[in-house]
């Protein structure tokens, strides 16, 4: 078992690791912040990490908005565009707890 912090707020985790897979993820009951509890995001882990319709690449709209169509592209394509959106939408910066 490893403790640690979880995805966005730092709440104290708890992940059960067995033959190096993490097999469960359940709050820190000793933790300050959330004593324990997890919400369905921490909770799901597992399945962000193993399940087989998992996404595994960045996705880029290709058709209309709504329209449900995407493509994989790569990280750095991915970023790039981040980039150069941010930058035509006047934002500087990208703050991540
Ligand atoms: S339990 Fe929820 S709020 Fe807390 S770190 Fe995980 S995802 Fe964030």
């Amino acid at each position: 078992m490893v403790a640690g912090t979880g995805v966005s707020r730092g709440c104290g985790v708890l992940v059960h690791v067995k033959d190096n897979r993490v097999v469960k993820v359940e709050g820190d009951p000793d933790h300050p912040w959330n004593q324990g509890r997890l919400c369905s995001r921490c909770l799901s882990m597992t399945q962000y990490m193993y399940h087989p319709d998992r996404l595994k690449t960045p996705l880029k709209r290709v058709g209309r908005k709504g329209e449900g169509k995407f493509e994989s592209i790569s990280w750095d394509e991915a970023f790039d565009l981040i980039e150069e959106k941010m930058k035509k939408s006047g934002k500087i910066s990208v703050l991540n707890q």
